[in-house]
């Protein structure tokens, strides 16, 4: 099932899309009415999705029309900062070094988790502010987001998946100068506007497990990012074992997964986004992605 947030007669609602992804369905009227994907999230039960999806596969007609609806990103205002892997997929490995080896070289035998503030997830379609006037290095980066549906404490790897509400996309814009500038990455992860999400969450149970899936970014049409979620150096389970014997991963954690080979720092000469660029992230089984560069 595909659970969205959107935006219809100034009112901002949660709703699941039809199978064809014509029409969506309001929470409310399925008879669920919640105040934000996260009191879904946090309210959700396997019983209580699948009466849901049950619901949306049985309706002939009612809903909204998916085309008149305001998207948003699925969880527009996070909690709690996100947290991404960075470095995740060998390849990037290489072509991060090779751009800036201070800040992205050297050997890694434990996963990279940093953290990124996101005061408002920009939706699918949306167009995001450039900071030329900061910093002239933007970048683009696709990712696999894991959402967490219930709050996660020293979990067993072997039971991991269970704490999986379900994925989307996430493109996890990044301020390249800013970001090797100040050592930390936090600041040049988290400006306004720079982490795209959506254009939906797909439940747990509607993918693969593990979810082995190919994985794409494009600007302008042009292939830049292409690999798939499988080569991962650290995996789903390794990440929401590993820190949650340290601390508690509340209900509507997202974890943005870290990115493959082709960012624009990876390029020789590097090739960083310009006014008005297209970025589409695209992720196998869940969807695609797209914001233009303002
Ligand atoms: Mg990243």
């Amino acid at each position: 099932m595909r659970l969205l947030t959107f935006c219809h007669q100034g009112r901002e609602m949660v709703g699941a899309l039809s199978p064809d992804g014509e029409r969506v369905f309001p929470l409310e009227e399925l008879g669920h009415p919640v105040a934000s994907m996260e009191d879904l999230i946090r309210q959700s039960t396997p019983q209580l999705l699948q009466e849901l999806d049950a619901q949306v596969r049985s309706r002939d007609g009612g809903g909204l029309a998916y085309a008149s609806v305001q998207k948003m990103a699925p969880i527009p205002r996070p909690r709690q900062d996100i947290l991404c892997l960075g470095i995740n997929y060998m390849d990037h490995a290489e072509e991060s070094a090779r751009f800036k080896k201070e800040a992205f070289g050297g050997e890694r035998p434990y996963a990279v988790y940093f953290s990124k503030r996101v005061n408002r997830a920009a939706g699918d379609g949306e167009v995001l502010p450039n900071y030329a006037h900061l910093d002239p290095c933007i970048d683009y980066e696709a990712e696999l987001g894991v959402i967490l549906g219930r709050d996660a404490k020293d979990v067993p790897l072997e039971e991991a998946f269970q704490y999986v509400f379900g994925y989307t996309i996430i493109n996890d814009m990044s301020a390249r100068t800013l970001q090797t500038r100040h050592k930390q990455w936090y600041f040049g992860k988290s400006l306004d506007g720079y982490c795209p999400m959506g254009p939906w969450i797909v439940t747990r149970d509607a993918l693969p497990e593990p979810p082995e899936l190919e994985i794409s970014s494009r600007v302008n049409g042009e292939l830049r990012q292409h690999s798939n979620t499988r080569l991962m150096i650290f995996d789903i389970p390794h990440v929401i074992h590993e820190l949650s014997q340290g601390m508690t991963l509340q209900a509507g954690t997202v974890i943005a997964m870290g990115t493959p080979a082709g960012v624009g720092m990876g390029f020789v000469p590097p090739r960083f986004l310009q006014s008005g660029d297209a970025v589409t992230c695209e992720i196998q089984g869940i969807g695609a992605l797209t914001n233009t560069l303002g």
